[in-house]
């Protein structure tokens, strides 16, 4: 749905943001105005789509008058909470811009920084993807990224770049790709990195939160860091088997020691061993049940992909020119798998 008059899209997903979200236009506001006003800048028109996750506060009657007070501003209001990474995809097939940003509503990604973005565009990357040199959060949260970001890497045979979330800037080509892809296990920062094309890092601090709290439930966070690694990795799989072949190894081997020792030992009483027995069934135990849980997660996520259901509900559209409507009539029927 590439409509050449809009030069940049910003996709802004909301999850009971209505504490934040005054603040979030102010500045929106004020970032439109200097894209605008900047000399020589080639992103002179621009569309603000925000996507209401399902929230339970006022944040989607927010949009709502927000879209109706401003033109650039569309609103795209879910069902239910579907998660931030679905927000994002829907937000991502509702733009139209040349070129699309990602940025939270919490302000943690500054829009000024997306300046800096479209400068290294215009040098000719086709993504931009933030890096985020000084997370201001709490010690716990910033050490289970850093050993997350770590484990992807090792894992993942595409090159997921460290400390990288979701604000970047992607060109139109590389959002066309990454809306053509059908999975509903979406890690965007992965599918983004897998298009290829030149991609480029951009530092900058990233704030701590100042209004409202994280929606990022440990649990969402988990499911996140589950997602990464195991809708980009196949390693996992090939673990467990190397985990069964080295118990298998090591029991032969314990095996043949326990027969010699029988043979050429001192006998010794027949109560002795039963710790040995004991630590061996629930090591045993344990290895199976990870190698289970490790095929599990692959089933889990290969059951929801054949059930096949729409990512998202949207209850309400606002904002849009009268002429997307078609189009995102396709957006709707390309995401039920009945277009491609
Ligand atoms: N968010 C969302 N759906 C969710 C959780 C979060 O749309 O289920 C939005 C949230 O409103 C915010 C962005 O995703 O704009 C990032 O969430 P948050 O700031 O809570 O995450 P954190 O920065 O703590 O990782
Ligand atoms: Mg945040």
């Amino acid at each position: 749905m590439a409509d050449t008059t809009v030069d940049l899209s910003l996709v802004i997903p909301l999850y009971n943001e209505e504490e934040v979200f005054a603040e979030l236009l102010r500045r929106l506001c004020e970032f439109v105005n200097t894209l605008q006003t900047a000399p020589n800048n080639q992103a002179r028109t621009v569309e603000v789509i925000l996507i209401d996750d399902g929230s339970h506060d006022a944040t989607p009657r927010l949009i709502q008058e927000a879209s109706a007070t401003h033109s650039w501003i569309r609103g795209v209001i879910f069902s239910r909470n579907f998660g931030h990474q679905i927000a994002v995809t829907a937000g991502m097939q509702h733009t139209s811009g040349r070129a699309v940003a990602i940025l939270d509503g919490d302000l943690q990604d500054p829009p000024e920084v997306i300046l800096e973005f479209l400068q290294k565009m215009r040098a000719g990357y086709d993504v931009v993807y933030a890096i985020r040199t000084k997370r201001k959060e709490n010690i716990l949260k910033r050490a289970a990224y850093a050993a997350f970001y770590r484990i992807m890497r090792a894992l993942s045979t595409i090159p997921i770049p460290l400390d990288s979330g979701d604000f970047c800037l992607m060109s139109r080509r590389v959002v066309d790709e990454v809306n053509t892809m059908p999975e509903r296990h979406r890690f965007i920062r992965g599918m983004r990195s897998w298009v290829g094309y030149q991609q480029i890092g951009h530092s900058y601090p990233r704030a701590a939160r100042t209004m409202g709290e994280s929606k990022y439930s440990f649990s969402k966070l988990l499911k996140l860091a589950f997602d990464g690694i195991f809708t980009f990795s196949e390693k996992p799989l090939q673990w467990s088997t190397m985990m069964g072949m080295i118990v298998a190894a090591g029991s032969f081997l314990w095996g043949t020691f326990v027969i010699l020792w029988r043979i050429f030992g001192v006998p010794s009483s027949s109560i002795q061993g039963w710790a040995t027995l004991a630590v061996g069934i629930m090591f045993l135990g344990g290895v199976q049940l990870i190698s289970i849980g490790i095929l599990g997660e692959y089933i889990g996520r290969i059951h929801n992909e054949v059930k096949g259901r729409p990512m998202y509900v949207v209850k309400e559209r606002c904002g849009f020119p009268q002429e997307a409507e078609n189009s995102l009539a396709k957006v709707t029927q390309v995401m039920r798998g009945v277009a491609q």
